[in-house]
């Protein structure tokens, strides 16, 4: 029997999921986090799927959808794009996501929204997009993103729903809640726009620097 990660949260903590409805008098702005060839293309490199996923391919889907439904509108949409300094790699995982290659360009299903004008691209060296949206001097794509666009009610989907949303989510709410982030007001997880790698026990066990991460849990 196939289990999944929400399911078994909801054993250990009081979580529950929820439809929302985004009515059109609340500034909505849309987060794509990490939906880049490196994490979602089969064999682009070391954390892409080694076969074609059902979890990544719904996830792009719906997440092109979304951001198509952003753009007609004229809503802002920001990209996080995972992009790493050869010399710099992040620990615990091998090397992923080099500046430059195609490993840290978008998939081939959103590459359009490059030329789209609502739409800002942040390339980040680290798991979580608040934090490597600062810059040298002290300010912060992504806050700057949320005023000047008023952004009241943020959307976010993407890869991995574990990691780098997880991440990114927690740092906005605690910045949120610090008043650092006004006028937003509500940070909405679209979990079928969300996916994570699949990465199983099995495998990890005969491959080098690479912790195991499975995508479902079979009991
Ligand atoms: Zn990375």
């Amino acid at each position: 029997m196939e289990i999944k990660t929400v399911d078994l949260l909801k054993n250990e903590i009081p979580i529950e999921e929820e439809s929302v409805v985004i009515t059109e008098d609340v500034k909505a702005g849309l987060v794509l986090v990490d939906i880049i060839n490196g994490f979602c293309t089969v064999g682009a490199g070391n954390l892409a799927p080694r076969e074609p996923n059902r979890q990544i391919s719904e996830m792009i889907d719906e997440s092109s959808r979304l951001a198509r439904v952003f753009c007609d509108k004229k809503l802002p949409v920001l990209a996080f794009l995972d992009s790493h300094h050869p010399d710099k790699l992040e620990y615990p995982y091998p090397s992923h996501c080099i500046t430059g290659t195609d490993e840290s360009n978008l998939v081939p299903a959103l590459r359009w929204v490059e030329e789209e004008p609502n739409v800002t691209i942040r390339r980040k060296d680290c798991y979580d997009g608040y934090i490597g949206s600062f810059q040298e001097d002290g300010s912060n794509v992504f806050v700057d993103w949320v005023k000047n666009n008023q952004v009241q009610l943020l959307l976010v989907v993407g890869v991995c729903t574990d990691i780098c949303v997880l991440d990114f989510v927690c740092s906005t709410l605690s910045a949120k809640n610090r008043g650092f982030l006004k006028p937003l007001e509500d940070v909405v997880v679209y979990s079928q726009g969300c996916a994570t790698f699949d990465f199983p026990v099995s495998m990890a066990r005969n491959t080098k620097d690479i912790s195991p991460h499975p995508q479902v849990i079979n009991k």
